[in-house]
């Protein structure tokens, strides 16, 4: 089953399923996921995520944008986590 969670602001419309490139169809997930920046380690909140059987991972083309502009955030606030929104 999966548990539907919406952002508070800026929603945004994921579909629940997503056919992979292996063909297999991907589910609507939510990751925490670390990312380099300047060379400094930062984690990513609940990202929405489609991940497939064969665990091949995917984010939408929006949410990679939205990951950078997080990741340019946390790292001007000095942080080293912040929460995907
Ligand atoms: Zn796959």
């Amino acid at each position: 089953m999966t548990v539907a969670r919406k952002s508070d602001i800026m929603t945004v419309e994921y579909p629940k399923t997503y056919e992979c490139d292996c063909g297999r169809l991907s589910e609507l997930t939510h990751k925490n996921v670390s990312t380099r920046y300047n060379g400094k380690e930062i984690l990513i909140k609940d990202v929405p995520s489609y991940e497939c059987a064969a665990q091949h991972v995917k984010f939408a083309r929006i949410t990679r944008v939205k990951m950078k502009a997080l990741l340019k955030e946390a790292y001007n606030l000095n942080t080293d986590e912040i929460k995907f929104k």
